[in-house]
């Protein structure tokens, strides 16, 4: 730390300058936005003895979390959202690896996961835990990502991530000095404004104006892809070298590379694009869309 910053040297992009800040490189099993988003809760779990946290059965929150137990020493409890499939996938596979112990809520009662029923039945199954939110987006996790734009050493006007919660995104706005955030929404549906505003009310106390979502660029909503994005993110790796991760770091660049295209960056704009996650651990079956 602090994490790598790249120029991309990319004709396409014209007079805009894209950096990449490689946080994907933080660790290789606790990278990117989920060690940013863990830090600041592992005293809390350390002190319990036990974390439990939701997610679904490919999600990089639910495989950081399992590393982070076995590396702090405390106790990991993953709820995952549907039934059991076994042979288990690589990603709970791994969590089981490293410690977890895996449940499983059905999808109706996932829905009321934060229910204080669905948590009195948890904390009599396993016994007093520290509950860590979906995703990892807490207060906490708002402030650790808060702590990106002071690792740049350099003027620049635009900060840009991809959303899944918006923890992420309302902790990079957090750490902001007069730039803007801009996130890319890989969800279908414009909650997401709501739930970033929430996450930074909680976390400060107030709501800051320097952050915009974008949600052009979801290819038909999370975990879809279709063969352009396939396309954009083979060309990539031709180009820079880099494998990017599909369900959130290559749609925020394709989203990038599509606005700098439209004139949507004024020439001279520096734009830093955090790179939350790895390609490397992509495991997850792609859904296509039939059409783009
Ligand atoms: C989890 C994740 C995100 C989404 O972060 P939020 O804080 O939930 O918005 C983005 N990129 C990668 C690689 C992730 O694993």
């Amino acid at each position: 730390m602090p994490s790598p910053l790249v120029r991309l040297h990319d004709a396409r992009l014209g007079d805009v300058r894209l950096v990449l800040k490689r946080d994907d490189l933080i660790h290789p099993d606790l990278p990117g936005n989920k060690w940013r988003k863990l830090k600041h809760n592992i005293p809390a779990a350390q002190a319990m003895g036990t974390l439990l946290t939701f997610g679904g059965a490919y999600s990089n929150h639910i495989r950081a979390t399992a590393t982070a137990g076995r590396l702090y020493g405390f106790r990991t409890i993953g709820v995952i959202r549907g039934e059991e499939h076994l042979p288990l996938n690589p990603v709970l596979t791994y969590a089981v690896e490293q410690g977890m112990t895996l449940t499983y809520l059905d999808r109706e009662t996932y829905r009321r996961k934060t229910s204080p029923e669905v948590v009195a039945d948890l904390r009599n199954r396993f016994g007093e835990f520290f509950l860590l939110p979906e995703g990892g987006s807490n207060a906490e996790a708002v402030r650790g990502c808060s702590e990106v734009p002071a690792e740049i050493d350099f003027d620049f006007d635009v900060i840009a991530c991809a959303c899944g919660t918006g923890g992420t995104l309302a902790g990079l706005s957090a750490g902001l000095k007069g730039q803007r955030a801009l996130g890319f929404s890989v969800l279908k549906g414009g909650f997401l404004t709501a739930e970033v505003a929430r996450l930074q009310q909680a976390a400060l106390g107030t709501v800051r104006r320097n952050w915009t979502v974008n949600d052009e660029f979801h290819f038909g909503g999370y975990a879809r892809r279709t063969t352009a994005l396939d396309g954009f993110i083979a060309d990539f790796r031709d180009r820079h070298g880099l494998a990017l991760d599909w369900v959130y770091v290559a749609k925020m660049l394709f989203g990038l590379y599509a606005l700098t295209a439209r004139g949507a960056f004024a020439a001279g704009t520096t734009v830093v694009a955090v790179v939350t996650g790895s390609g490397e651990w992509d495991s997850r079956p792609a859904a296509h869309n039939s059409q783009g």
